[in-house]
């Protein structure tokens, strides 16, 4: 992935601009929570204490399977987790074990924007959560990568009450903005793609539930879902807590290029800038505004792709030029080194970073998973 914000962290030494010492705020306030289908979600607020680190509690019951965290600040301000402690006090992530590594595991422990999304765990080989209470160190920085002392931060923390990694299922929200949702090519081609996306994922014990919805005072346009919008925040919000929204667009970040994009790895189910994947339905289509069988096949293996990504799945390989230059953290994706190696071992990879083609209309299908990819996908707090 890119990273746009690839500074060293300096810890302020001197000054105290607007110090909060009061550390304890969060420590035993539960905050406002609601159930939704075996899903907690607590909101809460707090500021961060004197060293720039706001703690945040996160409560697990036993039988709990995983949480996600995520926090929203405003300003020149950016948000990524140091630390996630177990209830025993063992530190079981640290950001700098992968800020600089070539393995990508989350991009919660990356400052990128004004919110951060974080799901614990992530692999089968991450520790299974035990009951009690879990400490994430969320820090703030500003755009030098000083500590912001006193920041105001807001949180959702989310656990799903469901241990089981091997079956789940998840609910998406598709939701056709401006006037797609009245075209019947877009919508009947979309619905073809939502059958291939289940396909995909039932291989792999994941049940996917579809909703319609359509939001004809949106434009088409969709920003880049590394920025989001207002628009984006108020589509989600109409959703609830355990859905991930789906935005079908004519363009993504203003270019055709892009088949669709994330709004984070991992994405959040609460309401947010960022909290949807957009998909463009033009360049699905192949560019001509028509759906060949092919066209239908890349875009519902895009849909399992991007909704992936939002469920903590990076591409198992990245390149610089036709060099690999970044790989997943799952040691059962192929560790390949240049794009030749790589299309013969990934190219049939429903996560790998683009579509491999021999000649028009004929691209190899993209519909595998590793077991450990499988596994990421279960984790993710929005699996139930
Ligand atoms: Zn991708």
């Amino acid at each position: 992935m890119a990273y746009q914000l690839r500074i060293p962290a300096i810890l302020l030494l001197f000054g105290c601009l607007a110090c909060d010492d009061d550390t304890g705020k969060n420590a035993g306030n539960t905050g406002i929570c609601t159930d939704l289908d075996g899903l907690q979600t607590c909101w809460n607020t707090g500021n961060t204490n004197n060293q720039g680190i706001l703690p945040v509690s996160v409560n697990v019951n036993s039988g709990a399977g995983a949480f996600l965290l995520t926090a929203f600040v405003t300003g020149d301000a950016y948000p990524s987790v140091e630390a996630i402690r177990s209830p025993e006090g063992s530190r079981e992530l640290y950001w700098d074990d992968w800020y600089t590594s070539d393995y990508n595991l989350t991009a919660g422990i990356l400052p990128l924007g004004n919110e951060m999304m974080i799901n614990w765990p992530i692999r089968a080989e991450d520790p299974a959560l035990s009951a009690g209470r879990y400490t994430v160190n969320v820090a703030v920085i500003d755009t030098e990568g000083y500590y912001q002392l006193g920041k105001s931060v807001t949180y959702y923390t989310q656990v799903k009450q469901d241990d089981s990694f091997s079956s789940g299922t998840v609910q998406a929200r598709i939701v056709y903005v401006d006037d797609l949702g009245d075209n019947a090519t877009i919508t009947g081609a979309t619905e073809d793609a939502v059958a291939i996306w289940r396909a995909i994922w039932s291989t792999y014990g994941l049940t996917l539930s579809v909703d319609y919805d359509t939001r004809p005072e949106v434009d088409a346009a969709i920003p880049s879902m590394t920025e989001g919008s207002e628009d984006i925040s108020e589509i989600s919000a109409t959703g609830t807590d355990a859905d991930i929204t789906v935005i079908i667009c004519d363009t993504v970040g203003g270019t055709t290029q892009i088949y669709g994009e994330s709004g984070g790895i991992p994405g959040t189910l609460v309401e947010g800038r960022q909290s949807a994947v957009a998909l463009s339905w033009i360049t699905n289509a192949g560019g001509d505004g028509t759906f060949s069988t092919n066209d239908i096949q890349v875009y519902g293996e895009t849909l399992a792709h991007e909704v992936g990504h939002y469920m903590g799945l990076f591409h198992p390989v990245d390149f610089n030029g036709n060099r690999a230059q970044y790989w997943d953290a799952l040691s059962d994706t192929d560790e390949c080194n240049t794009t030749a190696a790589c299309d013969a071992s990934l190219g049939e990879n429903n996560m790998y970073p683009y579509p491999v083609c021999i000649g028009f209309n004929n691209c190899l299908d993209q519909q595998s998973l590793s077991t450990g990819q499988a596994g990421v996908l279960h984790r993710y707090t929005g699996a139930l």
